[in-house]
């Protein structure tokens, strides 16, 4: 049974604003691009592997993806999927990295070699061990009788070439590809043979499990050091790509490809969304979407129905959900 279940990770989204926004020369956008690919990579190895976890029976285990969790409100500690069963917790690890891995027991790394470029990652098995360390702490202070935990580092890439360089014990028990879930988890089973928990025990830990997940809450200009004169502002052309689109008549007009919108704006208020937060004001407005009068920027905001708070100027528009056109 999925008790959380997984989503795409806002990061994505807020990386691929700010790529379409920043100045094409910015001196950020390669490190932009790499973030996106890897954070990228990251939920398609994750969600690569909702076929396997597919195939465990739903009555016996309870699945948490990206759990995010924290002991002193300071320090949090992140799980990519989490298996609670009646004998075991399993924690997996997902990596979805190409090209030739070593596992490296010496100096505790992972080396990729790609296209003749070696890159160097810190050493999995390490972090996965340091996730049972801090969950078995998480579930000492909440009190809650803990299973056997178990660790598991997936590679999700099936053509990665992968090297155990020194033949490690560790390497072989706690990595395996995805093919391979299923197999562990019966030998997990097997293992300890009699359940410690019953399943309304197993609700429990869930439950409680989801309740202490604390979604993360970053902002995306700090993270790269930018401030909001970096991004090009203005309605994006919903069939080319160019900006700002001109206010005609009621409609976006693009003077590049001559097409015509009424609801290009729509997307704009999403990319102000998941740049600067859910609230916005008719000044803001004007200058994101690169309106001069205040009255056509109102007719916009009075179209699409949202909820406010305040009066007159200093009125605030809250952008929740996918922002849409309400008719
Ligand atoms: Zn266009």
């Amino acid at each position: 049974m999925i008790i959380k279940p997984l989503e795409e990770p806002v990061k994505i989204q807020k990386l691929e604003v700010l790529k379409k926004r920043l100045f094409p020369t910015h001196v950020k956008l390669k490190e932009i691009e790499k973030e996106l690919a890897k954070t990228t990579a990251g939920y398609k190895g994750e969600k690569s592997l909702l076929y396997y976890l597919s195939f465990l029976p739903e009555e016996e285990y309870m699945i948490l993806h990206d759990l995010r969790l924290t002991i002193d409100n300071r320090n949090y500690f992140q799980i990519d999927i989490l298996i609670l069963s009646q004998y075991f917790i399993l924690i997996l690890e997902v990596k979805n990295i190409s090209g030739k891995i070593t596992f490296d027991e010496t100096y505790h790394q992972l080396i990729r070699q790609f296209n003749d470029v070696e890159e160097v990652f810190p050493d999995p098995v390490l972090q996965v061990n340091h996730q049972k360390y801090q969950l078995i702490r998480y579930l000492n202070k909440k009190k809650i009788v803990s299973l056997p935990i178990e660790t598991q580092v997936v590679m999700t890439n099936n053509s990665a070439l992968l090297r155990n360089q020194n033949n490690s014990r560790k390497y072989l028990d706690t990595i395996m590809r995805s093919s391979e879930l299923i197999t562990k988890v019966e030998y997990y089973k097997q293992k300890y043979k009699a359940p410690i928990f019953t399943i309304k025990d197993l609700r429990k830990v869930a439950k409680s499990l989801l309740k202490g997940h604390i979604p993360s809450e970053f902002n995306i200009f700090h993270l790269f050091e930018l401030n909001s004169n970096d991004i090009c502002k203005g309605v994006f052309c919903t069939n080319c790509g160019c900006y700002p689109l001109q206010r005609v008549r009621g409609t976006w007009y693009c003077g590049e490809c001559n097409f015509s919108s009424r609801n290009a704006h729509l997307e704009t208020f999403n990319d102000y969304k998941l740049l600067f937060g859910t609230t916005i004001t008719n000044k803001q407005t004007r200058d994101f979407l690169q309106i001069s009068s205040p009255s056509t920027t109102y007719k916009i905001l009075a179209s699409m129905k949202l909820p406010q708070i305040g009066h007159g100027k200093s009125t605030s528009y809250y952008l929740l959900g996918s922002v849409k056109l309400c008719c």
